[in-house]
């Protein structure tokens, strides 16, 4: 069976006519359900902790990430999302997930979890320091930091994620690669951290294409000496493309299928309401 967990409505609305379209590129990528997994800075119940997390002063990150939440962030509630998510389960193979930032607060993020019935719960470290590393328009962050250092971190902030238990998947394992900032010594230590983290709570894996299409890297996520490692701990995968735009759906589901065949998976994760089951990778 084929199903890709991860995409965003955010650049449009909740109405049928913007999720058609995701489900017009799932049908040609052959894909049997597809699981919605919208940003936590989509809802307001957690914006207060983005406010206590990230860098918000005077300095370039500080100035860019305070119009950062302000641009088309907070605008549904929870609430309007499971009862948009009700309506489209009416006609298509649809599941409700949750992407969450990497919030220090975790039991503030398990009170607000916990009130809701999701079908899988993906973590992510999308800041380091209140630092959103991601950003195109924060690139001239990198070259001023140690690499080694923000390894260390990235396992850390996994580390955090994975102790919560309130998550079944990581998000796009080491997207820190995503600028091209590669590291000049060795990383074993910071994959063998964040598997052992992952292992120990019992959270799958998120083999992302986003960072093929998306970012300078041009490579799935996690990267192949990352892939051999969670191999070797038998860490469960799915497979997503991270879309943002409908059409991305499913993009480079086949590429990323035997990408993972390749470390040796033959099955992958389905989820239902937060119960997993394996299923042969197609
Ligand atoms: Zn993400
Ligand atoms: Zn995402």
């Amino acid at each position: 069976m084929r199903f890709d967990y991860h995409m965003h409505f955010e650049y449009g609305e909740y109405d049928e006519t913007w999720a058609e379209g995701f489900f017009i590129a799932a049908k040609s990528h052959g894909l049997d359900e597809i699981g919605i997994s919208e940003h936590t800075h989509t809802f307001p119940e957690f914006e207060q902790l983005y406010y206590d997390d990230l860098i918000l002063d005077s300095s370039p990150v500080g100035k860019f990430q305070r119009g950062w939440l302000k641009t088309n962030k907070f605008k549904h509630t929870l609430k309007d999302y499971f009862e948009f998510v009700a309506r489209l389960k009416k006609n298509h193979a649809v599941k409700i997930g949750i992407e969450v930032c990497n919030f220090r607060d975790q039991a503030a993020v398990k009170k607000i979890l916990d009130a809701w019935d999701f079908d899988y719960r993906i973590g992510s470290v999308h800041f380091l320091w209140g630092w959103g590393y991601d950003a195109s328009k924060l690139i001239d962050e990198w070259p001023r930091r140690d690499l080694e250092k923000i390894y260390d971190e990235y396992a850390a902030q996994v580390e955090l994620l994975a102790a919560s238990g309130n998550y079944d998947i990581l998000g796009h394992p080491f997207n820190i690669r995503l600028f091209k900032f590669f590291p000049a010594f060795d990383a074993t230590p910071y994959l063998e951290r964040v598997a052992a983290a992952l292992k120990k709570s019992q959270m799958a894996i998120d083999v992302n294409t986003g960072t093929l299409y998306r970012y300078p890297v041009k490579e799935i996520s996690p990267y192949a000496d990352f892939m051999k490692v969670a191999a070797a701990y038998g860490l469960p995968v799915t497979i997503n493309s991270d879309a943002h735009q409908p059409e991305d759906c499913g993009k480079f589901y086949e590429e990323a299928v035997e990408y993972v065949r390749g470390f040796g998976y033959k099955k992958i994760l389905r989820f239902d309401k937060r119960e997993r089951e394996f299923v042969e990778l197609t």
